[in-house]
């Protein structure tokens, strides 16, 4: 495996390719609404530039591809990354050039003109079909236009595009290298995936077993404890023979659910499914709840969070693990009624870190409910890594990943 660290490299009058994850939330007025991807990025491009390089910097923003306008052409206005290009300067402190192409005639020029401590954006890579297409001449391109390549946007790292991908064939391994987010994205998933703190508990929760099979299927390999909460919890609970009402329940999956218990029961793994939930006779915020075992949910209503038991019970099993990896919330916590689950187990990971537990919280709506609760902070990693954290943690091969590592 290459030492894939961006301090191995020389980035003295180096021009640096560096594939960001600029993909922000823009309002109709084309203002940015929440900068943190940007801001993510930030410690790499300045390394580079103390280093003495320039940097060339490219990213995806949205879908153009699939929202092109009613004549066919890209959809320029909505998708353009030169909306990036004023905030990025305030928060660099430098100014930043921008091209109206990526791997094309402007790029190319500007990439050519540029100057040491310099950094130049270039246009949106999903405006070229070949992006996602993972296209060789596409990549090549955006290859000659620098020295030096460093990938630093883990949310697309387990696409095989060509920004993310493909374009690191054109450099050596002295001249390729994960950016600083990637890097610690990496470093802290191998402490759950390798020679963990012991116990190893893992909270898994969201909406759907099938979401999550893969991932339930690994840790089984792994870990002490399972938590299994959200509304997958409520195929478990049926395929115990339990009532559930109208909870989510996806029939074809009962008998996974079955089979991992048994691996479960069978590995001792202590495995723990809510013993009581929060149920609703609608999926409102205003519906009518009550709490009830989670295996005697009466007809018309349905489990929308765990119970006060099971909040205890969690809640214990958490304190007690010496590392833990949160994914998917314990109930529909975008409703005030159904959040209390989600809230308490984020409150008993951040406990459990606080009295020197590893935590990792990732792949999942569980970023989105810990950062809402204003725990963030609190654990020891949050992942921007959606997806693609989601698929290392299966055990993937991330080909962003493997195309700097090997
Ligand atoms: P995921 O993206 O897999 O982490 O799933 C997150 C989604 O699961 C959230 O939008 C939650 O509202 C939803 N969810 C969690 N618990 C339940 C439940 N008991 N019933 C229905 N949806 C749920």
């Amino acid at each position: 495996m290459a030492d894939a660290r961006i301090k191995k490299l020389d980035l003295k009058g180096k021009k640096v390719l560096v594939r960001v994850d600029f993909n922000v939330p823009l309002n109709s007025d084309h203002e940015i609404t929440d900068d943190t991807r940007i801001r993510g990025a930030l410690p790499t491009i300045q390394y580079i530039l103390e280093q003495g390089g320039s940097v060339i910097l490219m990213s995806h923003l949205g879908r153009p591809q699939k929202k092109r306008l009613a004549d066919g052409s890209i959809d320029v206005k909505k998708f353009s990354l030169e909306y990036v290009v004023d905030h990025l300067s305030t928060l660099l402190g430098v100014p930043v050039q921008f091209a109206s192409d990526s791997g094309g005639p402007d790029s190319k020029k500007k990439s050519e003109a540029l100057q040491e401590g310099e950094v130049l954006l270039l246009q949106n890579t999903r405006f070229e079909k070949g992006e996602e297409a993972g296209d060789e001449a596409f990549a090549q391109s955006l290859a000659d236009l620098a020295d030096v390549y460093v990938n630093d946007a883990f949310g697309t790292a387990h696409r095989a595009h060509a920004s993310t991908t493909i374009v690191a064939n054109y450099f050596d391994d002295d001249k390729k290298a994960f950016g600083f987010l990637i890097e610690s994205e990496i470093e802290n998933a191998n402490k759950v995936l390798h020679d963990p703190a012991r116990p190893l508990a893992a909270i898994v929760g969201g909406a759907k077993v099938s979401d999550k099979i893969l991932l339930l299927e690994k840790l089984l390999d792994s870990v002490n404890i399972l938590i299994i909460g959200g509304g997958m919890a409520y195929t478990f609970m049926k395929a115990r023979g339990g009532s559930v009402g109208n909870s989510l329940v996806e029939e074809d999956k009962l008998d996974l659910a079955l089979e991992l218990i048994k691996k479960a029961e069978d590995k001792g793994i202590q495995l723990l499914l809510p013993e009581d939930s929060v149920i609703a006779d609608n999926f409102a915020a205003d519906a009518n709840t009550q709490v009830s075992a989670s295996d005697q949910i009466p007809d018309g209503w349905m489990g929308l969070d765990i119970g006060p038991e099971a909040v205890s019970t969690f809640s214990k099993a958490i304190m007690g693990a010496k590392c833990i990896l949160w994914n998917g919330p314990m109930g529909v916590f975008e409703m005030d009624a159904f959040a209390n689950g989600t809230r308490s187990v984020a409150t008993a990971v951040a406990s459990a870190t606080d009295q020197g537990a590893f935590s990792l919280v990732g792949g999942g709506d569980s970023v989105a409910a810990v950062t809402q609760m204003g725990l963030a902070d609190n654990v020891s990693f949050v992942s921007t890594g959606g997806g693609a954290m989601l698929e290392y943690l299966e055990g993937k091969v991330l080909p962003g990943v493997k195309a700097i590592q090997g």
